[in-house]
């Protein structure tokens, strides 16, 4: 499967999806990031953000693609609809991940709407959460099983700044996949509401054949 990730800023994608990026990588599927802004606004330079996302995206066997938008002002134009929708001819991507609409940041609500407008005749699209997401209202949940470590290795390392300055918590990451988890009736989840979620339940007979036996048995 080939799959499209799409984050605001760097690190937005290794938090909110990092464990399904994880088993898609495990499964040899085909994953690009597609990150808006290098997050030049944050609390450490643009310079070692852009390396630590690259980092991630190595980690992750993913192609990486910058969105090229200034950093706190993200809208969601035509121009931020356009780079979305060429990353997802570019990858073509047959599962899109985005954030999830209710944020409190103003340039995760735009990337969301930005995914929401280019991904409208898309059949898969789930979105995750994020530490500023607000009223987040999961539906479909990712079994992380022992990956969760994984992904909190992910995150600690290319996150060193982030984590240092208090802005994300790892054991609070922990604990939301725990309880996530508990939701979803595992251990550890990681968890999505469903914009749209096409399922393919893989063909037992042809349906030709099945008539044919009820033919027969009648
Ligand atoms: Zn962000």
């Amino acid at each position: 499967m080939r799959v499209l990730a799409v984050g605001a800023h760097p690190d937005d994608i290794e938090l909110g999806c990092g464990g399904a990026l994880l088993a898609h990588r495990a499964r040899g599927d085909d994953i690009t990031l597609l990150v808006m802004t290098t997050g030049e606004e944050g609390p450490q330079d643009a310079r070692s953000r852009v390396r630590e996302q690259e980092d991630a995206a190595a980690m992750l066997g993913a192609t990486l693609i910058w969105g090229g938008f200034p950093d706190g002002a993200v809208s969601a134009d035509r121009s931020v609809v356009g780079v979305v929708q060429n990353a997802m001819l570019a990858s073509g991507a047959e599962l899109v991940y985005g954030h999830a609409p209710r944020d409190t940041h103003q340039d995760h609500r735009a990337t969301s709407a930005a995914v929401l407008a280019a991904t409208r005749r898309a059949s898969r699209v789930l979105l995750y959460e994020a530490p500023t997401s607000t009223g987040f209202d999961p539906t479909i949940f990712i079994d992380l099983g022992t990956s969760v470590e994984d992904k909190l290795d992910l995150l600690r390392a290319h996150m060193s700044q982030v984590l240092k300055n208090g802005l994300v918590d790892v054991e609070a990451l922990q604990a939301q996949a725990r309880y996530h988890g508990f939701r979803a009736r595992v251990h550890y989840a990681e968890a999505f509401e469903s914009e749209r979620f096409l399922w393919e339940l893989p063909a037992l007979e042809p349906v030709a054949d099945a008539a044919e036996a009820l033919i027969l048995r009648a």
